[in-house]
Order: structure tokens, then sequence, then C-alpha cells
């Protein structure tokens, strides 16, 4: 058969969308959508790959199997917690229903009673005033970097924001946090040398040019050996020696004190010691949506929620919502994970190994997104060989083991329990994947 005449076969566009299941697939998927897909098809029936007689049902395969996003669910088999790569922090139950519920028009900014417009947050600003007492109002924005650069252009302006050379961290992806605070138009004074900082070196630093002190916790990494820092109840001292402002950002996010973390600072620690304003992320240890919490002072809330920049740094309805739930809700599953029985985990982690016919072997989790750096989770995992690991990435559940040292190392520190059965018959499918490559399947 020519060309000619196999491209009279590939069935017409008009023909193919007036197709009664395409129609019905409509809703979800929108027509420019569908269109390119039927064309991708025609083209490579026309290029000879495919034959005409295909086309039809290889286009519903298509049509039918797109997601409206492109995004997957990802098992996290790596023991890292907050992992940044996968969206940091998986939501709670309640959360995900919040977002659900915010999904529709809601009253983000309405006062129902009265008909009047009201104040954005306002629930998030309770529920975080609920948790952390100790401050006297609070403001959540997009993200930690977000609230980090709107702390410092409203309370230093165009002058010097004073931090250790110790300090001066690079969060991830090349952002360093003191470009950051420079873009806006602020002014860095750095003091001290990166091992060592003293009250002095702040002293000499500060003047009229001054307009807050910043103390950033390096959430990412450690300095270790001749090492000193200045803490956040002598920077209070100097700060109000020179009537400055006292910035704190502790990046992970911890409220309040948690016993598996003894070195992690905490919000509530931070705002007694005397921080005027206190900076965390939503989405680390909170366990929450994407978002930046700034809690402290209620003057100096108030400047910042005035600030336009606080109009460009806002919030969605929809991650207002899941913080909302996260802070007032269930034990989240960042808390869940870093908490989870030692003993259990080991019985989850046998289970799947016999389940396979794999070995257990010992396993740190992490807590990750950049917080608790030296800090190890002690635990389990299934070994299997390296050559699963991609097989067990594009599978159906996609499923994110830990490469390391020739093996593939599935954690179930991160997986839900609900989720085992599942994540066993991916594994099963990855080996029998994994053992076909290498030959060795089947005979
Ligand atoms: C993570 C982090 C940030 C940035 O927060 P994002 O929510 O990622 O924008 C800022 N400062 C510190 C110390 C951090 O650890």
């Amino acid at each position: 058969m020519g060309k000619d005449d196999t491209r009279r076969l590939i069935p017409r566009t008009d023909r193919l969308l007036a197709h009664p299941e395409l129609q019905g697939l409509r809703g979800r998927l929108g027509e420019t959508v569908i269109r390119s897909i039927i064309q991708e098809i025609q083209d490579q029936a026309r290029s000879g790959e495919l034959a005409p007689e295909d086309v039809e049902p290889e286009i519903l395969a298509a049509v039918a199997s797109r997601e409206a996003t492109s995004l997957r669910p990802v098992l996290n088999a790596t023991g890292v917690i907050v992992h940044t790569n996968l969206g940091r922090a998986p939501l709670s139950k309640s959360a995900r229903e919040a977002l659900l519920t915010a999904a529709g028009y809601v009253d983000v900014e309405m006062d129902l009673p009265s008909g009047m417009r009201s104040r954005r947050g306002a629930g998030v600003r309770q529920a975080l005033l609920r948790a952390c007492p100790s401050a006297e109002d609070a403001l959540a924005v997009n993200n930690g970097a977000a609230a980090l650069l709107l702390a410092t252009s409203v309370l230093a302006g165009t002058r010097e924001v004073v931090i250790s050379r110790g300090e001066l961290v690079e969060i991830g992806a090349g952002f360093r946090l003191p470009e950051l605070i420079e873009s806006a138009g602020a002014r860095l004074r750095e003091v001290g040398a990166t091992n060592r900082t003293h009250v002095g070196d702040y002293k000499s630093a500060m003047g009229e040019q001054t307009g807050c002190l910043l103390k950033v916790h390096p959430s990412n990494f450690q300095i270790t050996g001749f090492t000193s820092g200045v803490s956040v109840s002598e920077l209070r001292s100097l700060a109000d020696e020179h009537h400055v402002p006292l910035v704190v950002d502790l990046g992970s996010g911890l409220l309040s004190p948690d016993p598996v973390l003894p070195v992690e600072p905490d919000v509530a620690s931070a705002l007694t010691a005397g921080a005027d304003v206190v900076i965390v992320s939503g989405d680390k240890l909170l366990g929450g949506p994407q978002s930046g919490i700034l809690l402290g002072r209620a003057e100096i809330i108030a400047r910042m929620a005035r600030h336009p920049l606080a109009r460009a740094l806002r919030m969605d309805k929809l991650a207002l919502a899941a913080l909302e739930a996260t802070v007032s809700g269930e034990v989240t599953p960042v808390t869940a994970a870093l908490h989870a029985d030692p003993g259990r985990l080991r019985e989850r982690t046998e289970a799947l190994a016999e389940a396979v016919a794999c070995v257990v072997v010992e396993h740190d989790g992490r807590v990750g997104g950049g917080g608790a750096p030296g800090v190890l989770l002690p635990g389990w995992a299934v070994r299997l060989p390296e050559s699963a690991a991609r097989s067990l990435r594009t599978g159906s559940p996609a499923v994110l083991p830990r490469v390391h040292r020739g093996a593939c190392l599935v954690d179930l520190r991160c997986i839900p329990e609900d989720d085992d059965e599942r994540l066993a018959a991916a594994v099963r499918a990855a080996l029998a994947q994994a053992g076909e490559a290498l030959g060795t399947g089947g005979s």
C-alpha cells in the first residue's frame, strides 16, 4: 500500500472529535488539548509509526489516561521527611479537605453577617495565635523568603540589616538570603567571622544607619569546632540600647520545642528570649502548605500587613485554608513521620521485605528540607538491587527510593501505612522489570 493510501485511511479529526467516548471526556480536558492529542497520534500514523486502524483506539486511550495536572503523586520511600523535590510537607487529611472547601467561592475577605469586607487571613491568624500564645500578632505570606523580604523591607528600608557572617545562608538552588535582602534595597552589614561572632562585633556595627538586627538560624548546615554565636537574648539587650527591632528567621518552623529535635529552635522560645518578629516556613516542620509566617509584636506586624509588598506576597485562599487546618488540626504527616514508632516501623519493613523476598537493612531517616542537618532518625529499609530504582520511579504508583552505594533502599518512614500494599505491589513490579532487563526474569 502506498503512502497516500495509508494517509487516506487515517480517521479525520472531525470524525474523531465526534466520537461519543471523547465527548464524554470533554469535561475533564479542553478541546485544545484533545485536538493536540489527536494531531500527535495522526502524525504518528502519517509517518508510518502507527497503523491507521490503531489511530482511534490509541487516541481514546491517550485521552482517557491524561490527567488534568501533569503532577504525579509519589510514594516517598527516601526516609527524608521534608523532601523539597517532592513538594516538601504532605498535607494532613483535614488540610486536604480545607483545600477543597476553599476551591469555590468562600468568605476569605467577607464578614457574612454584616456583608462588609473583612481582613484576609483572619482564620489563620487566630489559629496561629492560639498555637503560639507568646506572639501578640501573626501574619502569613507566600513563603519564608517572602516573610524575610517583607520584614527587612519594612524595618530597614534602605538602611542596614546587621547580620553575623556565620548566618549568610544559601537556602537551595542558588538562592541566598543575603542577596534576597539586598534585592529590596536594604544594605547588609556583615559582622564577625564565619565561625565566631561576638556581641562586640554587633555593637561596633550599630549606629544611625542601622535598620534592624537579623539573626538567621543556619538551618541547613552545621559549623562545628571553634565556634561562638550571640544568643537572641543578648541581641535583645543590644536592640534595646540602640532602639532597633530584632528579627529572627528560624527557617524550619517548630512553633514549640520538640523532644525529637532538641537543638532545633522554636518560635515560642525565640519570642520569649526577646525577638520582635520571628519568621518560619509553613511547609517544613510545621507540615502545612507553602507559606511564610511572621509572629511577634503587634505594632510591627501591623506595619508589615499595611506595606505595599504585603499585597504582592499575599497567600492565596487555598493555602490559607490548608494552613489554618494544619495549625489547628490533627497530627500532621510530617510530625507522624518524625515520631514514627520504631517497633511498628520495623514490623512494616520486615513485612515488605518478606513480601518481595529482599533483606532489611538499618537506615537513618532525615528531617530534610534544610532542617536539622545533623539529626539522624534511626530506622530500617528494604534493600533492592540498584536497577530497581528507575522502574520504581516510573511505575504506577511512582515510588521514590533512596539510591545509595549501589543499592536501592525503600524506607517506610514517610509512607502512610494505608499505602503499604500498593508499595509492595509497586516493588514487586519493579523487581520483575529489573530482572527482565538483566535477563534473569522468567525462565
Ligand atoms: C527554608 C528557609 C528559608 C526560606 O523559606 P521558604 O519557605 O523556602 O521560602 C528562609 N530562611 C531559613 C533559615 C530557611 O531555613
